[in-house]
């Protein structure tokens, strides 16, 4: 039994109201979210609360007093004692942990509701899934304090079950399912009651876990042999149990497919098309649309803003975003009316505040960054959620930890640290993350990035299976397994019924990608005078899916697959090296590396010489003639008889007659999926190779020269005939003269060599005397600077992927080639080993940009 610490937990959650008079003591607690590998489909919760310490803020108070009338938290009791009304930030410490958030303090509270209008939750004889959104209003107290806040899980509502044969409040105001709701027009519900005022919530209960022949062949070359296939399925979220709902899904999921295996700019997936076997499930939402974590602006109906918004709203092109100024100086006060905020946000210590980059209709814009209401969630099967609710805080390490200043609220560099830690609070997830929603995933369930196959998700694919006799159950292969490889893992495109642009590959497990690519979010108040329930609108319903959008959808799922086969993003979205420079690793991407690692040994830090040798796609072979084993084969007596498709074997006949030299690679992956650096253990390369005798029939081929100490080469190992030079030499992915330049220089490619900045074009490299680049320069394979999301000290194979942009629309040149946002040579090597490395040679002949 091995049992580790995968994250913290704080209750209710990290966006906090409290009452002066007129509700229950509000009741905080945190806890270490365990997970022990006996028990794989659950994580244990460990209350550590008494050995925390709390630490508070006031933001908005002046200088000089925001250590003044603050409230407090006991932590023997996790009882919460208000003083002073108005808002505050605080911070959780246990030891080097630390989570931020922030306590508002009202004088009453006058209304509540339910923040859903029906919820889906999950059968489960154990925990509680669903979390009904619990929102209120509160009285206006002229502090700066939000009218609505949310307040669920903080114990004021009392919610009891209609049915307790069928319905069961678990802990923090959780919905236990104990009986399957088989008819969606017969809900079960529950009932919440406080300021003497009682709301219903109806709910329905999904057995996610159950049998489904659900399974629809979109195209299957072998169903039977699922098992050793790499298997796709695409799943709706948002859409409804209507004709219409269906057909749209069917037109984006066969749309998609078409792009994704037909065109050239997605290969290598149209070459490999038959490696795949592609598969369609409906499972229906009650809801159109996916609940918004962020809340949004009222100033308008039609485009309300995500609040902090990441886009510009000032009228210099080197102002901030919004959300850049929000995580320096915070959101505005309800009712915003302080003048001269330049000078307030001056004095207030605040770290990298920049007065030159701010303007009148940027803080314009900042003092009507809020609104009045708040939006209801919606009810979709699975539970998706685009961005981060304010209070969704993940908890964070620091060594030494970050106090209060001890000389209080007086400029020093410790007030600066502080007041920079508790306004991290400020920088909430990215609104078009689109991720499960912590309120319908318990934390006895599910941990954001791990495998939790006791989540509602892993369970619906356990229990799916192929729609036709004998139903084959292929749903396991998406089942995220911790001890061991598979294929299929991730390969889960959800297709989101939504407007607002947003997509995420998640846990290993799926990607979900919404049809829309809008940046705002279009709401009606239900009450306009009344101004609290906020709904989302409908501007997709009766408008069929466009070209466009499927279009728009294909691109993504190609990029976001890519995740899938364990590459990481090649694109910048941050000035700087991040943690790259000190990384003592190299990057578990198998298309990127980073600084730290790469560093020449003769240019100590701070330097930035690399070493070409430690570069792990440097030396991947090209390849004359390859093919895939597709059955385990044993050495034995020196020779060793492997599988290949007998459809191909006259192929090998050839190379027998001439003698080749056969090549043998083991398939050598983690269960992680990282495929470089290749395996160097004996046997894991078997070199200097004949060919003894073939059975063109059976597709068997007996290789002499065998000296192995491994046992067994799996399935998905390759025989190949290495390309050489003229010279006899042994051709790589990057180009002798390019490798030659790189050992020479010990520098990065790119032409343009400004690193702290944000690029985000294809990159050209410089010019390498005796090497003639492709037509289109960015395909040269080498060492380029800038990825996994940073603009310096981390490297890519080549200046532009499709894991950089998928869309190619930066350069026009390969626009024209249909070849725009294509994936780069190292990466389409990548897949090609992965699913079918019988397409090496294929790949080397038909995509290798340039000569040779
Ligand atoms: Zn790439």
């Amino acid at each position: 039994m091995v049992v580790t610490n995968v994250g913290m937990v704080f209750f209710p959650h990290g966006d906090l109201h409290v009452v002066r008079t007129g509700t229950p003591p509000l009741k905080v607690s945190f806890h270490t979210q365990d997970f022990d590998d006996t028990k794989p489909d659950r994580y244990q919760l460990g209350e550590v609360t008494k050995d925390c310490v709390f630490d508070f803020f006031a933001p908005h108070k002046p200088v000089g007093q925001r250590f003044d009338g603050l409230p407090s938290i006991n932590p023997a009791t996790g009882i919460v004692t208000p003083k002073d009304p108005g808002v505050f930030l605080f911070q959780v410490r246990w030891g080097e942990v630390y989570l931020v958030g922030r306590l508002q303090v009202h004088e009453g509270i006058d209304a509540w509701w339910f923040g859903n209008d029906s919820i889906t939750t999950a059968l489960d004889s154990e925990f509680g899934h669903a979390q009904p959104s619990l929102y209120a209003r509160f009285t206006d107290d002229a502090t700066g304090v939000d009218r609505i806040g949310d307040i669920t899980g903080h114990g004021y509502v009392t919610l009891t079950p209609d049915d307790p044969a069928k319905l069961k409040i678990a802990p923090q105001g959780r919905v236990q399912g104990l009986a399957e709701t088989t008819d969606p027009a017969v809900p079960t519900g529950i009932k919440g009651n406080f300021l003497g005022v009682t709301n219903s919530l109806p709910v329905r209960v999904v057995d996610y876990g159950k049998t489904r022949q659900n399974l629809q062949p979109v195209q299957t070359p072998d169903v039977a042999q699922a098992d050793g296939m790499v298997n796709i399925l695409f799943i709706p979220e948002g859409f409804q149990d209507t004709d219409t709902d269906r057909a749209a899904f069917d037109l984006i999921v066969a749309g998609t497919v078409r792009d994704l295996f037909d065109k050239p700019r997605h290969q290598p997936y149209a070459m490999l098309e038959a490696g795949f076997n592609i598969f369609k499930a409906y499972l229906p939402s009650r809801d159109h649309y996916l609940t918004c974590g962020f809340r949004i602006t009222d100033d308008d109906f039609n485009k309300a803003k995500p609040i902090p918004f990441n886009g510009r709203l000032g009228s210099e092109k080197t102002s901030y975003t919004m959300q850049e100024l929000v995580a320096v100086v915070g959101l505005p006060m309800h009712n915003e009316s302080r003048f001269d905020l330049v000078t307030i946000w001056q004095g207030q210590s605040l770290k990298g505040f920049e007065p030159s980059r701010v303007d009148p209709k940027l803080i314009a814009a900042w003092r009507a960054h809020e609104a009045v209401g708040i939006l209801h969630a919606r009810d979709t099967v699975f539970g998706m959620y685009l961005g981060q609710r304010p209070g969704d805080r993940t908890s964070g390490n620091s060594k030494p930890p970050v106090k209060p200043p001890a000389l209080g609220d007086t400029t020093h560099v410790d007030l600066s640290a502080f007041v920079a830690r508790l306004y991290e609070f400020y920088s909430p997830d990215a609104t078009r993350l689109l991720t499960p929603d912590p309120r319908r995933n318990p934390p006895e369930r599910y941990s954001a990035g791990r495998e939790n196959p006791g989540a509602a998700l892993p369970r619906y694919f356990g229990g799916s299976q192929y729609a036709f006799a004998p139903f084959h159950p292929i749903g396991k292969n998406w089942v995220p397994d911790t001890t061991k490889f598979t294929p299929s893992r991730g390969l889960v495109a959800m297709i989101c019924y939504e407007d607002v642009d947003g997509g995420t590959n998640f846990d290993g497990t799926a990607t979900a990608q919404t049809m829309g690519s809008v940046r705002t979010v279009a709401f009606t108040y239900a009450d306009v005078v009344d101004k609290r329930e906020m709904r989302r609108r409908d501007p997709l319903t009766g408008v069929p899916p466009t070209a466009a959008a499927v279009l728009e959808i294909a691109n993504t799922v190609a990029h976001e697959f890519g995740h899938s086969f364990n590459l990481g993003d090649e694109y910048e979205d941050f000035e700087g090296d991040g943690t790259a420079a000190t990384a003592t690793g190299d990057l578990t991407d198998d298309n990127l590396s980073v600084l730290g690692f790469l560093r020449d040994p003769g240019s100590p830090a701070p330097g930035r010489l690399i070493d070409p040798a430690k570069v792990k796609w440097l030396d991947l072979h090209r390849m004359l003639l390859s093919a895939k084993i597709t059955a385990p084969a044993r050495p034995a007596g020196g020779a060793i008889t492997v599988t290949i498709d007998p459809r191909y074997s006259g192929k090998w006949v050839q190379a027998q007659r001439d003698g080749a030299e056969i090549w043998l690679r083991n398939f050598s992956i983690t269960k992680d999926g990282v495929q470089l650096p290749l395996a160097k253990g004996q046997g894991e390369l078997l070199t200097g190779l004949k060919i003894g005798t073939i059975d063109t029939t059976a597709g068997k081929i007996t290789l002499s020269g065998v000296v192995s100490p491994l046992a067994e080469y799996r399935a998905g190992s390759f025989l190949y005939i290495p390309l050489k030079a003229p010279d006899g030499g042994l051709v790589s992915v990057v180009d002798k003269k390019v490798k030659e330049s790189l050992f020479l220089t010990k520098t990065p490619l790119n032409r343009d060599t400004v690193f702290g900045k944000v690029r985000k074009e294809d990159d050209e490299p410089v010019d390498i005397t005796g090497f003639a680049p492709p037509c289109n320069s960015s395909k040269t394979v080498g060492v380029f600077e800038g990825g996994g999301t940073f603009s310096g000290g981390h490297y890519r194979p080549a200046g532009s992927c499709k894991m950089r942009n998928h869309y190619g629309t930066a350069n026009v040149w390969t626009e024209i080639s249909q070849d725009a946002g294509a994936f780069c040579y190292v990466c389409k090597w990548l897949i090609v080993n992965r699913v079918d490395p019988s397409y090496h040679a294929i790949l080397s002949a038909a995509f290798y940009p340039g000569e040779l």
